[in-house]
């Protein structure tokens, strides 16, 4: 299985995967069609089907546009809020593209429709790969937009966290350096940390993709895999591993990009009330 990472949009990634023996492909989340169609025409390939990991529209935009250009072409997910969809998958079914297998895991708290997928081929030496759309990062995890800490605990501890270690982790969007740099605010002792945040900013610099990570390593910096570290505890001021997760989102919710904060002078005004007038009229 060849995967192809296409960056879109701007850090979100569409997965373009390859049986490179019959030349089918499928595609997560494509939600540039025409660059999609671009890649398809290049690597003279057959799409058969979309994975879509939830409705978001930096996911699922493309999905009826691509229905309409590609009579018959499947579109799996696990949301009726899905566009275009022809075949909603539950947790554990099973799918295959040429000798692609792929199986469905339902991870319900970015959206209650969420969906990752787990992809192998029998007799391959490559490693699984793992698509995890907006659940699990490299370095961290998706928001809370429609569930609970409870179920993103499942998610990662239970469905995700079970995977093999050498599994790939492809994630929907292009956030490593700043998920890093919060994961070395909790844990600004962990080496592995630093050397991976060093690394992500290397590539970001030169453009390229910092995925895939494998689960091993996410173990290893990745915070909201390191529920029980007692570094990951004393930052939360929380021993259960769910309260340390809600905790830890909570401070990532607040952990904004830089760009993001108001100027010094624009928070001097605030904290006077001089923009008391303005608010009132949102
Ligand atoms: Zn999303």
């Amino acid at each position: 299985m060849k995967v192809e990472i296409l960056p879109a949009l701007t850090d979100n990634y569409m997965y373009l995967l390859i049986d490179q023996d019959t030349r089918e492909a499928a595609i997560v989340d494509p939600v540039q069609p025409q660059k999609l169609l671009e890649i398809i025409k290049k690597e003279d390939v057959v799409l058969r089907a979309i994975l879509t990991t939830h409705h978001h529209w930096d996911h699922a935009r493309g999905n009826e546009e691509l229905a309409q250009l590609l009579p018959g072409l499947q579109v799996f997910g696990a949301d009726e809020r899905i566009g275009a969809l022809t075949h909603r998958v539950s947790h554990g079914q099973e799918l295959a593209f040429g000798t692609i297998r792929v199986r469905c895991l339902f991870t319900p708290c970015h959206t209650s429709g969420h969906m990752c997928y787990f992809m192998w081929e029998d007799d391959s030496p490559d490693a699984p790969a793992l698509f995890s759309g907006d659940t699990l990062f490299v370095g961290g995890c998706g928001q809370f937009f429609e569930g609970t800490a409870e179920q993103m605990h499942t998610n990662l501890t239970q469905i995700l966290g079970t995977l093999p270690k050498d599994t790939k982790v492809f994630c929907g969007h292009e956030c490593t350096v700043r998920n890093l740099k919060f994961a070395l605010k909790v844990e600004p002792e962990n080496e592995v940390v630093k050397e991976k945040l060093a690394w992500a900013k290397q590539r970001d610099d030169e453009d390229l993709p910092t995925v895939p990570s494998t689960l091993q390593e996410e173990f290893l910096y990745n915070p909201f895999l390191r529920l029980t570290e007692e570094a990951v505890q004393r930052f939360t001021g929380r021993t259960d591993p769910v309260e340390v997760l809600r905790a830890l989102r909570s401070h990532r919710d607040n952990f904004k990009k830089p760009k993001e904060r108001p100027n010094p002078q624009a928070m001097l005004a605030f904290d006077w009330g001089l923009f008391g007038p303005f608010l009132e009229k949102k």
